[in-house]
């Protein structure tokens, strides 16, 4: 077959020799956000994975490279600009708008995203993210409690080496002012700075100090959290004070500006330290005040967090975790296997067999093949199994199993 996956895309599928494929890790990692989701208040939110171009141009913002250079779009048969949708939140904040939506709203996402980008490991044109929206929620406490969610899932997951970052990027009562600050620093270097540096200098001047290559002449730049007006300063106080009562620890990082030109007040980063340096940002997100107004809607202020599901995979490393808890190897044909897993699966365990009529030793084979933990192996329906965990053997009625299982691995 000479058909691959596109450019900066792959497939998760059995079978597949790259860790990052492993459909087992990436079932726990959604299944496991579904979790953390519901705990925190966010109901189950579905929006299109296109959207029209416009949402993005005024939603994410017409400096942000997503926009410029890495969208997806294209002209539907009716003539319509569509693009793939690049992130989650502005279709998200949309919904809400065409909903009526009053008062506090929560809602929790998970899928693919789409951007143009030169792929990477850690780097791809279609990843996965899951994320959550809080809107019509203006206190510092709604922003503690999106960043705690974040933490505590990338926590339970496991991700090694977990690091928060978080900064203040003010709003329209400080940031102009500061802006005027930074440009003037940075047009006095301009000559030092690399040529994307220079370009959005006039454009978005924050998302210089983002900039790895000017990163050693900007040392002594001026910094929002030091120009932050009354308001945005006590906020800003707040939510480091709630993350400190949480035991959530942070480094405050004053280069932080993320890419998406939505953000106001708070913004935080996920980092796996022990991921390679550009791409070791796990997840991410922040305070975005204006976004609801900025595609047409009422002022509506929120807070939100995105998490990219391939690097914590990456993050992860190669999973250990079978699929499946039971494999059945059965001496009297498949049709016995097949009721007897019948059994098992109502009962709540994961169960494979093999539906072929291959030999015995070809279904041991296959157990071993399959990450089982046990085997069980079986001589006719109204014969006790042989149940073979680790080095132990027992031999037990099929009806007794599970709670066997249960109690004792
Ligand atoms: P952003 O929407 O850019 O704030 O991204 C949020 C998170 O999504 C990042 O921290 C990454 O973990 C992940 N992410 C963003 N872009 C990509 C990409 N092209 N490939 C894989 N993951 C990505």
């Amino acid at each position: 077959m000479s058909f691959r996956p596109p450019k900066g895309t792959y497939d998760v599928v059995a079978g597949a020799s790259q860790p990052i494929s492993d459909p087992q890790i990436w079932r726990s990692l959604l299944g496991e956000w579904e979790v953390w989701a519901e705990r925190f208040g966010y109901p189950l939110t579905m929006t299109p994975v296109f959207e029209s171009t416009e949402l993005f141009e005024r939603g994410v913002g017409g400096s942000s490279e997503v926009v410029t250079k890495q969208m997806y779009t294209f002209e539907d048969k009716g003539g319509r600009s569509i693009t793939l949708r690049p992130e989650g939140t502005a279709g998200v904040v949309r919904a809400f708008l065409n909903a009526g939506g009053q008062g506090a709203w929560k809602g929790a996402y998970s899928g693919p995203m789409f951007r143009y980008e030169r792929p990477q490991k850690g780097r791809y044109r279609q990843f996965w993210q899951v994320g959550v929206e809080y809107l019509d929620a203006e206190a510092p406490d709604a922003d503690s409690e999106v960043i705690e969610l974040g933490y505590r899932y990338l926590t339970a997951v496991g991700v090694p080496g977990l690091e928060l970052r978080l900064n203040s990027l003010g709003d329209s009562e400080c940031r102009p002012a500061y802006l005027v600050q930074l440009s003037t620093y940075l047009n006095d270097r301009r000559e030092k700075l690399c040529e994307d540096s220079v370009d959005l200098i006039d454009v978005n001047p924050l998302r210089v100090l983002d900039c790895k290559v000017c990163e050693p002449y900007l040392t002594d730049a001026p910094e929002m959290t030091d120009n932050l007006c009354d308001a945005c300063r006590d906020h800003f106080q707040s939510v480091k004070t709630s993350l400190e009562a949480l035991n959530i620890p942070y480094v405050q990082d004053p280069r932080l500006v993320r890419g998406l030109d939505y953000y106001t007040r708070t913004a935080f980063e996920f980092i796996g330290t022990e991921l390679d340096a550009a791409q070791n940002a796990v997840g991410g997100g922040g305070r975005y005040d204006g976004l609801a107004e900025s595609i047409g809607g009422r002022r509506t202020p929120g807070v939100g967090l995105a998490l990219g599901v391939d690097r914590i995979v990456i993050a992860l490393g190669s999973a250990e975790a079978a699929s499946i808890d039971v494999y059945i190897v059965s001496e009297s044909g498949a049709g016995d296997a097949l009721l007897a897993a019948s059994v098992l699966r109502q009962d709540g365990l994961r169960v494979d067999f093999d539906t072929e009529g291959r030999s015995v030793k070809a279904q041991f084979r296959a157990a071993t093949r399959s990450g089982a933990g046990t085997t069980l192996v079986m001589g006719g329906l109204d014969k006790p199994v042989d149940v073979r965990t680790g080095g132990s053997r027992l031999t037990m009625p099929l009806e007794e199993v599970s709670d066997w299982m249960n109690a004792t691995l």
